[in-house]
């Protein structure tokens, strides 16, 4: 039997619609769902990083 896919280690979060992301500026875990305002909810921080991909979403404060 050769299994070639992999299987990530946190599968049990199926039911969880958001998306995590890192907050830029204290690093916490910030899970987002659609609609949700990008900010992290530590400390107000608008930059966050998305979990897995190093790309950065930034939103600019009007
Ligand atoms: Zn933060």
């Amino acid at each position: 039997m050769n299994r070639e896919s992999f299987v990530p280690p946190s599968a049990g979060v199926s039911r969880q619609n958001g998306v995590r992301y890192l907050c830029a500026s204290c690093a916490a875990q910030v899970s987002l769902t659609k609609g949700e305002p990008v900010r992290c909810k530590e400390c107000g921080h608008r930059v966050l990083y998305k979990e897995r991909s190093r790309r950065v979403i930034q939103f600019e404060a009007r």
